[in-house]
């Protein structure tokens, strides 16, 4: 299965072998709620397929946001805010902050939770307000592009997901202004 832009697409269908002991997968209802599941047929492992979690912040300094321009699919070319998976064994605010430094170079500290953006077909994305306490403006290789944007000044029209619109969105009208865009 893939989406309009050729990318494979996950779906419980699409996981065909246990991650334990490698036997055949198949659709069989599971209780509680007998929702149809992905199954072992050996081991009886139950293959919950579920959104992944991702950690962002919206860096704040003099009334700017930071925005990153992103090099890399999906999205490419077009800007977004600091952020991506949390790992196993990680928090979202600790996936949060170090992704920031990441793709930044900037130690931030979180100051509040901004929102949380979910979606059928996307991970669920916890974003947090933060300031800057340390680093320089570095670029990755996940953008090429960094800069401190005004409420007046975000490019609506060269936004990366649907989350990043949001965002924004409510950023700047939690600043008084109506949103362009
Ligand atoms: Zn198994």
């Amino acid at each position: 299965m893939s989406d309009d832009h050729g990318h494979r697409v996950l779906a419980p269908a699409t996981i065909r072998f246990c991650p334990l002991c490698g036997a055949p997968l198949a659709p069989e209802p599971v209780p509680p709620d007998q929702r149809e599941q992905q199954v072992c047929s050996r081991c009886r492992f139950v293959f919950y397929l579920s959104p992944k979690v991702v950690g962002a912040t919206l860096p704040e300094q003099d009334g700017a946001v930071l925005l990153t321009r992103r090099s890399i699919n999906p999205g490419r070319g077009l800007w977004t805010f600091p952020g991506g998976f949390v790992d196993f064994g990680e928090s979202a605010p600790a996936a949060a902050i170090r992704e920031t430094r990441e793709e930044t170079g900037l130690e931030v500290e979180l100051t509040g939770l901004h929102n949380v953006y979910s979606y059928p077909d996307a991970p669920v994305i916890v974003v947090y307000t933060a300031r800057v306490v340390g680093g320089r403006l570095t670029t990755c290789e996940e953008n090429d592009a960094l800069e401190w944007v005004g409420p007046e000044a975000v490019p609506w029209d060269a936004l990366a997901f649907q989350s990043t619109r949001e965002a924004l969105r409510e950023w700047v009208a939690a600043r008084g202004r109506t949103p362009g865009g």
